[in-house]
This record gives structure tokens, C-alpha cells and sequence, in this order.
């Protein structure tokens, strides 16, 4: 297990996020939608970096930029989760503590408004990792977490996503199709991914990841993504690297993707940016899983590889400067 580092020299930090992955196409990108996510984007990492510059955790940083992307309605997390075929909204979470290994996820909740925050009580607060549904929501209750009505989560935009995303199913079983998630046309591309995540190195040289969703549009009731599951979605190890992942999970799954990248870094020496993009470039691809990962090694480099059009993401240095891009150049 690796130690917290207990180094009190002030040293460099720093925070970098996603706002998902996916067919995002620049001619469906209005200038004021564009703006807007861009906005949302900053707004995150400056909440994360006000918390690094006084010395906080990288835990606390990680935790309270995805509460930001968890209460706009842009990103597919929190407000903006997308809808199951059903018709609800289940959203899943997960944070790791790079320092101690320690890690919390929830997975299938439906009243919690920022399960960021509920997977960093169960790490902290349950003797469990990964709690689901009726149990974590329990929990949440115990804890004093805010619940919210489920219609909190109701938008226009996601209720017709799912609409479309059903229509696109139905003519895709038509023509003998089977893939539930087939997209429907240009315009509603854009709809399958849009996760959030954080990875950040705090003063002290400690490493933390998060990630939280929604999960994939018109999936079926229960269904559960990487996101939630330690070592897909997310991963933190100090020795190595911190991970966050957005696409399509089950393949994230499958591909053990953020452990993978750490393995890669331990076992083959790799720098992050190499161990990121043979993973995400190379055997993601070879299996047909579209997205994508931004990783931060314990000196603080960033390598921010998708293997989609494009991925909405960002990071800030310790000095305040701000990088946010979203399509495959800034
Ligand atoms: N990875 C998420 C999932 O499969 C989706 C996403 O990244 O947008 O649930």
C-alpha cells in the first residue's frame, strides 16, 4: 500500500477533468452551446484549484469539482443523467484515494443528488466499496445526504434523447440489428456519452480520481457502467498514475482500463502518457470501445487520449491557468 506522503515542502498541484466522451460534432456545436460547456468546464476546475492552492486534499478538490459538473445541466451526471429505457434516471459514482488505496462507489441510486459525494461516505464512512440502489440510498439517508425527488433529475433534453434512442432501436431491431444503443442520427449523436470526471495531484504528492454518470441512454434498468467499478472507470495509486474514464463502459469494463494504465506504468515502466494511449488507442480499439481517459502521473503530467470525435475536458495549473478543449485540437 502506498504511504501518504508526508513531504510538507510546498509542491506543484494540479487538476484536470472530462466532461465525456463521444461523437461531438463541431457543425451540432452552436457558439453559445459551445460557451456554455466551456464555462461550466472552468467554473469546475477553478472550484477544484481554490481548494489545492490552500493546501486541501486532492480527495476534497476531486469530490467538489464533480459537484459542480454533477449540478449542471449539460453534462450526463446529476442534473443532466441521462434517462434508462424505463424512463428513470440511475446514476453512478465512484472516488480513490491514490494515498492508501482506500476507494467508495454507489451504483443504481436515483434520489441522490451528487453521488460523488455519497461514494466518498462509503469510502470513508462504511466498511464497503461499492454500494447499489434501495441500500446506498439507506445509507444516504444515515449519512444526511441530500435526497431529492427523481424528477430533479428530469430534462427536456435527455427525456428526448431517449426517445430518440428508442426510435433508433426499434428500426435498428427492424433491419436485424440487436445493438440497444445504436445512435439515431447526426443530431442525437451527441447523446450517448457525457460522464464526468477528475483526477488531481494536492500539494502533499497525493493522487485521487473520480467519476460519476449517469450511464449510456436507454439503458436497461440495473445496468451498470464502468464508471462505479474501481479499476475500470476509476483508479488512483500514487506509485503510478490517478484515472478517470468516459465511454462505453461495458467495454471499460471488460478492458480493466484504469487499472491497466497503472499496470502498464508498474510492471512496464511506461510513462502515463504511453500507458494511456496503449490502452485507449490501441486495445480499446481493437475491441470497438469508443472514449476515452485522462490520467495524472504523481509529478503531475497529463496525458488526455479518446479514441471518440471528441471529448470534453480540461486542467489547471497551480498558477490559475486554465486549458479546456473539447474536439481532437483546442
Ligand atoms: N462510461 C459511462 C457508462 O458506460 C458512460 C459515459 O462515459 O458517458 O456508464
Amino acid at each position: 500500500v502506498p504511504a501518504r506522503s508526508q513531504d510538507k515542502a510546498p509542491r506543484q498541484f494540479r487538476l484536470a477533468i472530462h466532461g465525456g466522451a463521444g461523437t461531438i460534432d463541431r457543425t451540432q456545436m452552436t457558439p453559445e452551446k459551445e460557451a456554455a460547456y466551456r464555462a461550466d468546464l472552468e467554473r469546475a476546475l477553478r472550484t477544484g484549484h481554490a481548494i489545492l492552492a490552500k493546501g486541501g486534499s486532492s480527495l476534497d478538490a476531486v469530490e467538489a469539482t464533480l459537484r459542480v459538473l454533477e449540478d449542471s445541466p449539460l453534462f450526463n451526471a446529476g442534473k443532466g443523467a441521462v434517462f434508462t429505457h424505463d424512463g428513470h434516471n440511475e446514476l453512478d459514482a465512484s472516488i480513490m484515494d491514490g494515498a492508501t488505496g482506500s476507494a467508495g462507489a454507489v451504483a443504481g441510486v436515483r434520489r441522490v443528488k451528487n453521488p460523488i459525494s455519497l461514494a466518498r461516505l462509503v469510502m470513508e464512512k462504511s466498511p464497503h466499496v461499492l454500494m447499489v440502489g434501495a441500500g446506498a440510498e439507506t445509507f444516504a439517508r444515515e449519512q444526511g445526504v441530500k435526497l431529492v425527488n427523481p424528477r430533479y433529475f428530469w430534462t427536456e433534453l435527455r427525456w428526448k434523447q431517449l426517445q430518440d434512442a428508442k426510435r433508433a432501436e426499434a428500426e435498428a431491431r427492424a433491419k436485424g440489428r440487436t445493438a440497444f444503443n445504436a445512435p439515431a442520427n447526426r443530431e442525437t449523436e451527441g447523446y450517448k456519452f457525457g460522464t464526468v470526471g477528475a483526477v488531481a495531484l494536492d500539494r502533499s504528492g497525493n493522487l485521487a480520481a473520480g467519476t460519476s454518470t449517469g450511464g449510456m441512454t436507454n439503458k436497461r434498468f440495473g445496468r451498470v457502467g464502468d464508471a462505479p467499478i474501481i479499476g475500470a472507470g476509476t483508479y488512483a495509486n500514487n506509485a503510478t498514475c490517478a484515472v478517470s474514464a468516459t465511454g462505453h463502459g461495458e467495454y471499460f469494463i471488460r478492458s480493466v482500463v484504469g487499472y491497466d494504465i497503472s499496470a502498464l506504468m508498474a510492471y512496464r515502466g511506461l510513462s502515463v502518457a504511453d500507458a494511456a494511449s496503449e490502452v485507449v488507442m490501441k486495445k480499446l480499439v481493437a475491441l470497438g470501445g469508443e472514449g476515452g481517459v485522462i490520467a495524472m502521473d504523481g509529478a503531475g503530467n497529463i496525458a488526455m487520449p479518446f479514441n471518440s470525435t471528441g471529448m470534453y475536458r480540461g486542467w489547471i495549473d497551480a498558477d490559475g491557468k486554465v486549458t479546456v478543449a473539447i474536439f481532437k485540437e483546442p
